[in-house]
């Protein structure tokens, strides 16, 4: 496993992170932290992800100069084993319980050798039950943490629907990278040790017993050498199944993404920065600045996907970028300059995967030596992913349908919500507007249909 990497991170006795690193997932490098840790008392956690090498492989760098390559548009690949942390609200006994519905699923069911699925007390309230990839077919991929948490959570409804009650497991850590403390690390907060279980142990000790193993660090039970190097028939079958399941939803959602223009990660999130069509000071400083011949591709790109983000009218970002390019690329006729423009809108405009984003504008403003002021930029909001829903509603499951309401209670909702309109504008500038609906050219506010005020133009009649 020496060309792969894995993030590794300390926390001090106040819970706080140290930088988190990224290096090489060897047993050598995690012995070293270890020592590391257990000398200036710190806890070490590790990814339970590990990642394919990264461009500019050289030993260990930090985990944010490599995020970057592991989670954008053209990601690596990564790999997992896949992961539960059970948590039952502080209840141990309950969590034991769910670890031992999941443990029982992958031995009983799928016929998965007990080193392939091993259990952690996680040192505090809950368990992590790690399932080997090899005996499951995983194969790395740039969305495997995005699958696994679809594939996670409907196992555990269907455990839950076969009779594990309300049974229910973390969702916040199917993240990238997720930090799991490493075995025999103390937690602080209980004075306990995250120790690995037994099969036998943990289908019959208490959180008692299990609290006072949990006192001093126990070791690993299995080696790599307890593992095989072949897929568990079942379980593979069982993985690529709710593999597909799982991704279904999601390339539809990608597509259904594209068709109206988003910018969309390959793990189904649509990338959305943008408050309005205001234009942010890191894509107006590049507009307005010129820009060296070395420089001048990733100006245009920026300026482009800024115009798609704020949903621009194609037209409109040509006429935008044409100028841009005429002025800055001397060389070529002003004709060749619009062609230039014209290549580079279309291609962002037909890439689901290109989009704003202040990052990448800001590092090509500072490309360009302008240092825009983004730290009071009023258009731009912090990261946000949202998801859109694919057209296919019946075959999305995470298509969640709006409540069905009667036609009767339909009418009376949007009349209330007409009145509740027309009362505002009243309220609002009722001489203004009345003049707007008179200058209306179209002379639509005679027909009754809502304006851009978002009042109905009939009820000054
Ligand atoms: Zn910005």
């Amino acid at each position: 496993m020496s060309h792969w990497y894995r993030c590794y991170a300390l926390m001090d006795s106040r819970g706080r992170w140290r930088a988190w690193r990224f290096g090489p997932a060897t047993t050598e490098m995690q012995h070293q932290l270890e020592a590391e840790a257990r000398q200036a008392g710190h806890v070490l956690f590790a990814s339970v992800q590990t990642f394919a090498a990264p461009a500019d492989a050289t030993g260990t760098t930090r985990w944010r100069q490599v995020r970057e390559q592991y989670t954008g548009g053209s990601a690596l690949p990564h790999l997992a084993p896949l992961y539960f942390d059970v948590d039952a609200e502080g209840d141990i006994d309950k969590a034991l319980l769910w670890a031992r519905v999941l443990v029982e699923f992958f031995v009983v069911q799928l016929g998965l050798p007990e080193p392939a699925v091993r259990v952690w007390f996680s040192g505090s309230k809950g368990a992590h039950v790690l399932v080997d990839p090899v005996a499951l077919g995983i194969e790395p991929i740039a969305t495997l943490t995005a699958d696994m948490k679809l594939v996670a959570l409907e196992l555990v409804s269907h455990l839950a629907a076969q009779g594990a009650g309300d049974m229910a497991i973390d969702e916040a850590v199917y993240s990238l990278p997720r930090m799991l403390r490493l075995p025999d690390q103390m937690n602080p907060k209980s004075g306990l040790f995250k120790i690995e279980l037994r099969h036998q142990e943990l289908f019959q000790m208490t959180a008692n017993q299990v609290t006072d193993l949990a006192r001093q660090p126990r070791g690993s039970l299995w080696s790599d050498d307890d593992l095989s190097d072949e897929s568990v028939p079942q379980g593979a079958k069982w993985w690529s199944k709710a593999l597909a399941r799982a991704r279904e939803p999601r390339e539809f959602r990608i597509r259904t993404a594209q068709a109206v223009g988003l910018k969309v990660r390959p793990d189904g999130y649509v990338v959305d920065e943008l408050i309005g069509s205001t234009m942010p000071p890191c894509i107006a400083s590049m507009i307005r600045s010129a820009a060296s011949p070395g420089t001048r591709n990733r100006v245009e790109l920026q300026i482009a996907c800024w115009a798609k983000g704020a949903k621009l009218p194609l037209d409109e970002a040509l006429a935008l970028l044409a100028t841009w390019t005429t002025a800055n690329r001397l060389e070529l006729s002003a004709e060749n300059a619009r062609a230039k423009a014209e290549s580079i809108v279309r291609s962002v405009y037909g890439n689901a995967s290109y989009g704003f984003s202040c990052i990448a504008a800001r590092s090509a403003a500072r490309a360009v030596d302008v240092g825009p002021q983004c730290d009071t930029c009023q258009v731009v909001r912090p990261r946000s992913l949202r998801q859109v829903y694919s057209l296919r509603v019946r075959h999305d499951a995470q298509w969640n349908p709006p409540e069905r309401i009667s036609l009767e209670d339909a009418r009376g909702l949007t009349a209330r919500i007409i009145d509740r309109r027309v009362a505002a504008c009243r309220a609002d500038r009722p001489g203004r507007h009345a003049d707007r609906c008179r200058q209306d050219p179209r002379g639509r506010s005679r027909t009754g249909q809502a304006r851009d005020a978002g009042c109905v133009c009939h009820a000054h009649a």
